[in-house]
């Protein structure tokens, strides 16, 4: 398994009395000094050496915070003895500089590990005011980004999850309107996903819009989109968000929704951790089904396939909607989900090997007791007319939960093979509909199936939502979800790099989805018509550019 949570919680701060300053490395140059100064005082009696004395500290104060090190800036910080001063080779600051990509590795100066949401307003307001140079602050959900942007080079990273182990008040809380007529949860910002599903289950209640893994944190999803196959009906989960506590990157704390404070709320939602550090949010909840009914169908002919997930989203009644492709490269069964029994996958190989690319369309109906009855009958009206090769349909019962935590089986048959802890060169695309066709020739069949590089399922599914997104209503999101070893990542990232060529030169109009981009024009262009607002809200909410400084916008 990763073992980020693990390795973290082994490096428990030790002196956890606040009447002694943390742990650090280097004793600050200029309390020596003053130190000195002290004594000469006691020598030379005259207040003239005292007045020296006090302009002596506030100059050696100063060149010392100009000289230093940031981590020994930063142990001048006293929180409650939280604030871990790591040198470079630390365990602690060595967990925090790789992430779930493993392409990355940027070595923070200091790593907080918060007992309460007031160590961050300390820490962000000292970056704001106690130090001559700022430095970078970013939060860490579950560091499952895969291009550094939950890391924090020479600056500090703050390790969310360390909320949970200190009775935070945050935490999970389930309430009921009974005005409004639904439920909605209080969750920390540091709470992952399948914690969320397993409290509001208590309630038979729970969140409408998931990710299809659920070891995510809270703020790290809200600060891209959340997106799944419940997208195209509920929208991303930052759409189903009513209010939120933030830490700005002024250090200070705001309660925001739409109503209140709304310009810090719509900024906050896919801000890429920009503008502030979700330290709640309170989530949407409905009533909870128990039971699913999950069908793959598969297609030879792209068209088909994606006038039929059109379709299928545009009626009322599915659940979930997405689809797959399958070929060589890229299995039947695959660490997502494992759905097709032996035999099939073997049916499903042979159409491979006849076709090159299979696409496979999912889709599926919630039901519990009360519906159990009618679910299939519905199931059958929403079905019918789709074009999907004859025969070629495969069909699942299975819980509320195993199903939206189908990845995590996945996960762990990886790990055992210890082939999850490798590098991820992952792109992610919203393709507007217009542009779908031109993808499939030029990307999936040209670039993809001839290189036959892919190493991971590929994604597709119909999407509307309000993050940066294509100029369409409706579009598609395209993972390539690839892994590789240590050693040959360069080729995937060189496939990668030829995908946007040819996704620029044909004017397919893509955006990307957890972006990346390595100059501020790239940026601006990524934002387009939203960059001006984009920048004028980080100049309100974080003038100093401190906050989730590896997404590398401004910093
Ligand atoms: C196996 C896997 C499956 C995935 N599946 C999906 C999927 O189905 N749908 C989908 O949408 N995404 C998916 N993702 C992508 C995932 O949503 C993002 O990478 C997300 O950011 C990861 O969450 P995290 O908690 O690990 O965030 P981190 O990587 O820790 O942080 C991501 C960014 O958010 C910032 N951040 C973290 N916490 C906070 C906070 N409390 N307040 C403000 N900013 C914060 C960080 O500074 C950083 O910039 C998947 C990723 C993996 C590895």
């Amino acid at each position: 398994m990763y073992t980020y949570t693990a390795s973290v919680s082994s490096q428990l701060p030790t002196c956890s009395s606040p009447s002694h300053p943390p742990p650090h490395h280097s004793t600050p140059l200029c309390y020596s000094l003053i130190g000195v100064l002290i004594y000469m005082a006691k020598l030379y009696s005259p207040c003239y050496l005292i007045i020296f004395f006090i302009i002596s500290h506030l100059v050696m104060s100063i060149i010392g915070n100009l000289h230093l090190k940031p981590y020994e800036v930063l142990s001048q910080l006293y929180i409650e003895t939280s604030l871990i001063i790591s040198a470079d080779s630390d365990d602690a600051t060595l967990a925090t500089s790789t992430d779930f990509g493993k392409l990355v590795q940027e070595i923070p100066a200091a790593v907080l590990y918060p007992s309460s949401t007031d160590d961050i307003v300390k820490l962000v307001n000292f970056s704001n005011n106690g130090v001559s140079v700022p430095f970078g602050i970013a939060a860490r959900g579950h560091g499952h980004s895969v291009r550094g942007q939950a890391m924090a080079p020479n600056g500090v990273v703050v390790v969310m999850n360390f909320l949970n182990n200190n009775n935070n008040i945050n935490g999970i809380r389930v309430s009921w309107d009974p005005i409004l007529g639904f439920g909605y949860a209080d969750v920390g910002g540091e709470q992952l996903w399948v914690d969320v599903l397993h409290a509001t289950l208590e309630y038979g209640l729970a969140p409408v819009s998931w990710t299809d893994y659920l070891y995510l944190s809270v703020g790290g999803t809200l600060s891209n989109a959340g997106i799944s196959g419940q997208t195209f009906r509920y929208g991303p989960q930052i759409n189903n968000v009513l209010e939120m506590d933030v830490i700005t990157g002024k250090g200070e704390f705001m309660t925001c929704s739409k109503h209140t404070d709304s310009e810090l709320f719509f900024a906050v939602l896919g801000g890429l951790g920009q503008f502030g550090i979700i330290t709640r949010a309170r989530i949407v909840l409905e009533k909870a089904p128990t039971t699913v009914k999950w069908v793959r169908v598969l297609y030879a002919d792209f068209s088909k396939f994606t006038s039929d997930q059109e379709q299928l989203i545009s009626i009322d009644g599915m659940d979930y909607v997405e689809g797959s492709l399958m070929m060589n490269q890229s299995p039947p069964n695959n660490w997502r989900s494992s759905f097709f029994s032996h035999s099939n996958q073997s049916k499903i190989l042979s159409l491979i090997s006849k076709y090159g690319i299979i696409y496979c369309l999912e889709m599926v109906k919630y039901y519990d007791d009360h519906t159990a009855n009618t679910v299939d009958e519905e199931l059958h009206k929403m079905m019918k007319g789709l074009n999907f090769l004859s025969g070629h349909i495969f069909k699942k019962e299975t819980t509320f939960v195993d199903f939206l935590n189908r990845v995590k089986a996945g996960e762990i048959k990886l790990q055992s093979k210890g082939l999850w802890d490798v590098p991820h060169p992952w792109l992610n695309l919203f393709v507007p509909k217009s542009s779908i066709m031109g993808f499939n020739d030029g990307v999936f069949v040209d670039i993809i199936l001839r290189q036959n590089k892919t190493t991971g399922p590929i994604l597709v599914w119909d999407d509307r939502m309000s993050v940066v997104i294509p100029e369409e209503e409706t579009f598609y999101c395209v993972g390539l979800l690839h892994s590789c070893g240590f050693k040959d990542c360069e080729s995937l990232d060189v496939q990668n790099e030829e995908i946007l060529n040819y996704c620029g030169k044909s004017d397919l109009k893509i955006k990307q989805y957890l972006p990346h981009y390595r100059t501020k024009e790239a940026w601006k262009n990524h934002f387009g018509k939203k960059w001006e607002v984009f920048e004028q809200r980080k100049s309100q909410f974080d003038p100093k550019m401190i906050l989730s400084p590896g997404q590398k916008i401004f910093n």
